[in-house]
């Protein structure tokens, strides 16, 4: 199986965190999204124990809450005891209603808007990562009227390809995000950041993409952002304590990705991170990380039950399931490759091919295509593999389908972690 999490019961049903699928979605109902909470936090602990191991007092994981974003994910982080970052006043106030530290939260986003700057320094939020000089004045503007300093980290683009997918390549100049270290751009905010009253300035921010196999391209962009550190060090005499490198490490979707030595990685990048340092008369700087998907998505399944199934003569079967794009847009966006299964019949001989569709008014809603899987008939159950990461938090209630409910599996048993919504919470802003 793809994680050693996943098992097969005697009678061929799959079965996820120890439990049979087929009486969690009888029990809760499909769409079902069912987490793995032991597994979410062994990786938390991955991330947190080798980064004190290898980086400075201070270092640690803020998990990017943008991949998975509900009241019990914030409370596991803070039972943890690792970081968080949000990108809208929404996450912010969702951490903030679980109990959530506010001095470990960091607030990105390349758009923040004035309601969520005046938001954030309210809620006491530990630093926003500051994405461009128009920004930064807001943030000065705001914190001088609340009369506070604002720590801050800015975000820079080191001009790093991750050899990703275009769509979610983050790093490089032309980005939306942050400021270009090569234009000159980055000097600049950096420049204009130290001359603000209200703004501490801490130290700069990269992310460079997402779904990265290798530890080379954070070791690359670690280089360009420790050059930069050094430039900043010796034309403005300012020291920055804080080096942030994003999240992005990767997951297997099927059988053929590799998979990922978190720690490993980890302990190669603080590595080049000494070394370059040493070279260049720097202290070594605290270290963030913020990984979203790698702390969740494998962590998670969803279970549907088919519809029924459209045969094509000598051109395509759809299988059709009772959800789609709108709590996995993820295919649909970036034909992102997911490991299907039938959990009832795990022993069974796949002799069919399915493009698997969802039940929007869209021919692109596809969950997989060309799928290999026994043949299957309504009322069967379907799972896809790996979806933790960037499939609650995108779902959406297009086509009016209620969002489904999230199943938390934790030492006590499943319990619900999100009520499946329902048919009144759609029309309630509905004037
Ligand atoms: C998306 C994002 C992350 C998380 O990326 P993963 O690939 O899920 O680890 C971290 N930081 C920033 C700024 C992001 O935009």
């Amino acid at each position: 199986m793809l994680y050693d999490n996943l098992s097969v019961s005697e009678n061929g049903h799959l079965c996820f965190a120890g439990y049979d699928t087929a009486e969690l979605a009888a029990r809760y109902g499909t769409p079902l999204m069912v987490l793995d909470e032991d597994r979410i936090r062994s990786r938390c602990r991955v991330y947190k124990h080798a980064m004190k191991e290898h980086f400075p007092a201070g270092s640690m994981p803020l998990f990017a809450s943008k991949a998975l974003s509900f009241k019990g994910i914030y409370a596991i982080m803070a039972q943890e005891g690792i970081g968080i970052d949000v990108v809208s006043s929404g996450e912010l106030y969702t951490a903030l209603e679980a109990g959530f530290p506010p001095g470990r939260m960091y607030f990105h986003g390349n758009n923040k808007t004035d309601f969520d700057i005046r938001f954030a320094i309210q809620s006491h939020i530990g630093y926003f990562v500051c994405d461009n000089i128009p920004e930064l004045e807001a943030i000065e503007q705001e914190a001088a009227q609340q009369d506070v300093t604002q720590k801050i980290l800015l975000r820079l683009a080191p001009g790093i390809d991750a050899h990703t997918h275009e769509k979610i390549n983050t790093g490089r100049i032309d980005s939306k995000f942050g400021v270009a270290i090569e234009t000159g751009q980055a000097e600049e905010l950096v420049a204009l950041a130290l001359q603000k009253p209200h703004i501490a300035l801490c130290g700069y921010h990269c992310h460079i993409g997402s779904q990265i196999f290798e530890h080379t391209p954070f070791c690359d962009a670690a280089v360009m952002m420790l050059d930069f550190m050094a430039q900043m060090q010796r034309k403005y005499g300012y020291q920055a304590k804080i080096l942030n490198l994003g999240g992005g490490m990767a997951v297997p979707y099927t059988e053929k990705d590799p998979t990922v030595d978190y720690s490993e990685n980890i302990r190669k990048i603080s590595a080049l991170i000494q070394k370059v340092c040493r070279e260049k008369s720097l202290d070594v700087p605290v270290v963030l990380m913020e990984p979203g998907r790698s702390i969740v998505a494998d962590s998670g399944i969803t279970l549907y039950t088919v519809g029924g199934a459209k045969v094509i003569p000598d051109l395509k079967n759809y299988l059709m399931v009772d959800g789609g794009m709108t709590d996995n847009p993820r295919y649909t966006l970036y034909q992102s490759e997911y490991t299907v299964c039938a959990p009832e019949y795990m022993h069974d001989t796949p002799d069919m091919h399915y493009s698997i569709a969802g039940r929007c008014c869209e021919s692109g809603d596809l969950i997989q295509e060309n799928v290999p899987l026994p043949k299957l008939n309504r009322g069967d159950l379907l799972a896809v593999l790996t979806t933790g990461a960037y499939n609650y938090s995108m779902a959406s209630n297009y086509n009016r389908l209620t969002r489904p409910a999230v199943i938390l599996i934790g030492d006590e048993g499943p319990r619900v972690a999100v009520r499946r919504e329902s048919l009144s919470d759609l029309i309630r802003n509905d004037v």
